[in-house]
């Protein structure tokens, strides 16, 4: 569930503008359509619903001197709408509607609260706004760097297969179109409190987070384990990143890339140009964790020493 910032002085209201169908049902990233193969997506504006009204939302930009300037994001950040204790996978799919239920829910709550993303417990998404250009409502300190996704769960932390799934192919697609680089915290990183590294939204944090890592407020359950679980069997990679092995895993991957005549900064932190030289070098979408052509266990190939 979003954190919600502060309540309005005024009830919301979206947009009445006449919509049409605009994305033919794919996730909306910098105005482009990105169809998620066996997913049903309710795209941004395909539905009189399916969008983020203002208030819970504004755009992904921020200033450079004296220009605006439009912010790339770099986290995928994981939630469920009501996390509650525990989790429960059930088998099939649940009830129709949730995703276009919980819409309306932020549209008319007088709070300012919401995400890009909201998986039914039918697995169909609704993609509520652009996944780069919008910055969404969910995560407090962490709004600007993420999108925000949340899965829809019924009381008792049930919450069903076909949502899991749907869940995940969209994350996986959606950080390879934006070149979100596919990491994830380690099994049972989870002790009761978000990394120090997040507090400031985890300007240096790059992957799949649960909402859980950057607030004291939301507890295991948001989103819980087993989305995670999921992940790392799809070949997600997994860092402890409350010790910074991401960052020094990435210091030694940026360092081959430059013995290969890459010129970038050794930061521990894949950005754009990270992303860019691993496309060069025959990365799937610049994404290490996708491989190449040749190999799709790129560790096989490049020998990952940890710096310390
Ligand atoms: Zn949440």
């Amino acid at each position: 569930m979003p954190t919600l910032a502060y309540a309005a002085a005024t009830v919301k209201r979206r947009s009445r503008v006449k919509r049409t169908k605009r994305t033919g049902g794919g996730l909306l990233i910098n105005k482009t359509v990105v169809p998620v193969p066996g997913v049903e997506i309710i795209g941004c504006y395909d539905a009189a619903w399916s969008h983020l009204s203002a208030g819970d939302c504004r755009p992904r930009t921020c200033y450079q001197g004296n220009r605006v300037v439009t912010v790339k994001p770099h986290q995928w950040i994981l939630h469920k709408t009501l996390a509650d204790d525990p989790e429960v996978l059930v088998a099939g799919k649940g009830p129709p509607g949730a995703s276009h239920k919980t819409a309306d829910y932020w549209a008319g709550s007088p709070l300012h609260g919401g995400a890009h993303l909201v998986t039914g417990h039918d697995g169909i998404v609704a993609c509520l706004a652009d996944l780069w250009l919008v910055e969404a409502y969910h995560a407090t300190v962490s709004n600007r760097y993420s999108v925000g996704h949340e899965t829809c769960e019924l009381v008792g932390g049930r919450f069903y297969e076909a949502a899991a799934h749907a869940t995940i192919e969209v994350c996986l697609a959606g950080c390879e179109a934006l070149g979100i680089q596919l990491q994830t915290p380690k099994k049972g990183h989870y002790k009761g409190h978000p990394w120090k590294r997040m507090l400031d939204g985890g300007k240096n944090c790059v992957g799949i987070f649960g909402h859980r890592d950057n607030t004291e407020h939301r507890g295991r359950w948001d989103p819980g384990e087993i989305l995670f679980e999921m992940l790392r069997d799809r070949g997600v990679e997994s860092f402890d990143f409350a010790a910074e092995e991401d960052l020094h895993v990435w210091m030694d991957r940026q360092r081959w890339l430059n013995g290969r005549g890459h010129k970038l900064l050794v930061d521990g932190m894949p950005g754009a140009l990270t992303t860019a030289a691993l496309k060069a070098e025959g990365y799937r979408s610049g994404i290490w964790a996708l491989g190449t052509s040749r190999t799709h266990h790129p560790r096989t190939r490049v020998r990952v020493h940890h710096v310390r």
